[in-house]
């Protein structure tokens, strides 16, 4: 097995263009990642070519501070860009269609919750009149921190809610913050009207209705009558006339609805707002005050860059997700004689994805080779008597002599070598095989294979046409699916996968990625492709460059980036091996066009990670150290392995989780 190849001699070929035309940047990059001359991946925070940061740069800067892939590298620019869009985009619309509400979004703290996003987006979206949104206790209160000192700020409150939840929100809503609680069970509103009877004050709420359209892919669930969220329009009815009662009906300012994530239909979209704005214009003819409509989340993200009605696309832009909801608040406002009110959205994914991107190392690869090793095969046919060659792998020499005589079907061969290559199998979990005819069994069937897979699509059948993909190399690389990329494993998310250096050479690989957990779903091969996701991605072949001291791996190191990682990635996945958080950066561009780090949030360290599942690491190096002491009494280990031992627990407990 060949571990590393030679850098491809085709090279002059290959220009930076070509790449960024194969890895479709100028599809799913929405204009904040390109290509350079030199061959990295170049970063445009404000969408502006002419002001670059260069990726592979920062990586080696980084590094020459001592921090080492795998990092999130986060792009202050590209997420302040995102904000001044989604709010010009809204002024435009609103503008375009004469309406008379103004239009906040406000950030779900749990899209990503790392203080230094949420300040910069406080920071950014005071000035934009953006507002905050939180989905559970401590968001509640990292919430509250957050607006401190900007009570206009608008705090919205989703998700279940206890009575002291309630209560928080009446209380601050008294100190004079701009919160508002959604109502989203009935109980909740039990639990507010005795909330706003002891403290006597009218506090403003929001109700979230329960959709009966909407809904679409992964989320359709949150809708229709057995939806997890939201009041139906019986309970909210009934919710008005208990409200009016109470004589708190003044209170009840918002609805609210959030039909799913990822919504890449637009046609999802257009059927839900009418029928929360429906819901809207009978609420204001029931008496109740309203003023704020707030569609929820749900603007999408295109991962794959397609633009199609796709799980990872979305067959819609920002513009026109704008312009219709507003036209469809419009018109049925209008239509009622009711005033338009103010929109609200909680757009996470579409403000954030964009500035996040994961960077890591490839530790090594396993390449299924176009040649058999004839030295193994040699032998595996002279292990004994030639009466007892099996005759799988007779049959499997044969199919490789045939591939390429010009005078075989193909197809054929390659069946012929299949079924062998089962039969060999077979024999092997019987007994009736050595593993040395076993191992050159598996050579010659993945050197058909191979030859095979390089033929044009059109020379194969259709169920050969996934070949490339079964015989793809497996990149291990240093990062955790479960802690950086939750998605790609739990709900199967398509993100686009590069190489951030060496662009201006011509990937000779197909690879799939494999993660350094100790679990076979570690591993990425779900890529963006035109609408259907991709399952193996172009890469380079690794070369045997002098060994240097710059990374885990015996060739020259090789750097991947995962894009689009900025929502929910960070904090939604776990420990899984105990590998733990990342490092984080925030870098910016500054007026010179030099880039510069804004923070450094270091990953865990195992002494993190250990405590986290109740560990005392300092417990553990004591007792560790008294058994190589008794090693050392016993002449099991000399000095020296005893010292080498001593080293790796005390520099090992407080490293890095991944592998330096
Ligand atoms: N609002 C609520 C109530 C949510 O549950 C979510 C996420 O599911 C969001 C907003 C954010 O959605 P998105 O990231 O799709 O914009």
């Amino acid at each position: 097995m060949k571990d590393t190849e030679q850098p491809p001699t085709e090279t002059a070929l290959w220009t930076p263009q070509d790449s960024a035309q194969l890895y479709g940047l100028q599809n799913w990059g929405a204009g904040y990642f390109g290509v350079s001359e030199r061959g990295t991946v170049e970063v445009y925070p404000g969408g502006d070519p002419a002001r670059a940061i260069d990726l592979m740069e920062v990586v080696e800067g980084l590094q020459a501070r001592d921090l080492w892939p795998p990092v999130v590298v986060r792009f202050s620019g590209i997420l302040e860009h995102r904000m001044t869009y989604l709010r010009h985009t809204f002024d435009n619309a609103i503008a375009e269609a004469g309406y008379r509400g103004k239009y906040t979004c406000v950030y779900p703290i749990k899209v990503n919750q790392q203080r230094h996003i949420c300040e910069e987006v406080r920071d950014l979206g005071r000035t934009m009149g953006f507002g905050i949104e939180a989905g559970s206790k401590p968001e509640l209160i990292a919430g509250l921190a957050l607006t401190q000192g900007v009570n206009e700020m608008p705090f919205i409150c989703n998700g279940f809610k206890d009575a002291e939840f309630i209560e928080t929100a009446v209380l601050a809503a008294k100190m004079g913050r701009n919160i508002i609680p959604v109502i989203e069970q009935t109980h909740e509103l039990e639990m507010l009207i005795h909330s706003a009877r002891t403290h006597a004050v009218t506090p403003r709420f929001g109700i979230r209705a329960k959709l009966a359209s909407g809904g679409i892919g992964r989320w359709a669930d949150l809708v229709g009558f057995r939806g997890k969220f939201g009041l139906s329009v019986s309970q909210i009815l009934s919710s008005v006339d208990w409200l009016r009662d109470e004589g708190l009906l003044g209170g009840l300012q918002m609805l609210h609805c959030h039909i799913g994530s990822q919504i890449y239909d637009i046609r999802t979209v257009k059927y839900a707002v009418n029928e929360l704005a429906q819901i809207y214009v009978e609420l204001v003819k029931l008496g109740a005050p309203m003023g704020i409509i707030d569609l929820g989340g749900g603007m999408g993200v295109d991962y794959d860059g397609s633009g199609t009605a796709s799980q990872s696309s979305m067959n819609y832009t920002m513009e026109q997700y704008a312009a219709d909801v507003i036209h469809r608040v419009k018109s049925i406002c209008d239509d009622a004689h009711v005033p338009h009110p103010d929109v609200i959205t909680e757009s996470g994914r579409a403000l954030v994805s964009h500035s996040g991107v994961l960077v890591f190392q490839v530790l090594g690869s396993r390449v299924f080779p176009s040649e058999p090793d004839a030295e193994l095969v040699d032998r595996a046919l002279n292990e004994g008597p030639e009466a007892e060659v099996p005759q799988p792998l007779l049959d499997l020499v044969d199919a490789y002599q045939r591939l390429g005589d010009g005078e075989s079907d193909p197809i054929e061969v390659y069946q012929d070598a299949e079924h062998a290559l089962n039969e060999a199998m077979s024999l092997f979990n019987l007994g009736y095989m050595s593993i040395t005819a076993r191992a050159a069994c598996e050579e010659l069937y993945w050197a058909v294979g191979n030859q095979m897979a390089a033929r044009p699509r059109d020379e194969l059948t259709e169920d050969l046409w996934d070949l490339p993909d079964r015989l793809a190399d497996i990149y291990f690389s240093n990062f955790s699916l479960f802690q950086s990329l939750i998605d790609a494993w739990g709900i199967d998310q398509v993100f686009p996968v590069m190489p951030i250096h060496r662009l201006d050479e011509r990937p000779t690989r197909r690879g799939i990625l494999a993660d350094v957990t100790c679990d076979s779903d570690g591993r990425m091969d779900r890529f963006p492709g035109n609408g259907e996701p991709q399952n193996s991605v172009p890469l380079h072949a690794l070369t045997q460059g002098e060994l240097t001291e710059v990374g885990p791996g015996q060739f020259d190191p090789y750097y991947l980036a995962v894009f689009l990682t900025g929502a929910y990635q960070e904090t939604l996945g776990d420990l899984h091996n105990l590998f733990g958080d990342t490092h984080a950066v925030h870098v910016v561009l500054d007026a010179d066009g030099n880039w510069h780090l804004e923070e450094v949030v270091e990953g865990d360290t195992v002494r993190e990670v250990l405590q986290y599942v109740q560990f005392d690491p300092d417990d553990m190096r004591r007792d560790l150290r008294k058994e190589i002491e008794a090693a050392l009494t016993a002449k099991r280990l000399t000095l020296q392995e005893g010292v080498s031992m001593r080293r790796f627990l005390d520099q090992g407990i407080d490293g890095y989780t991944y592998l330096e």
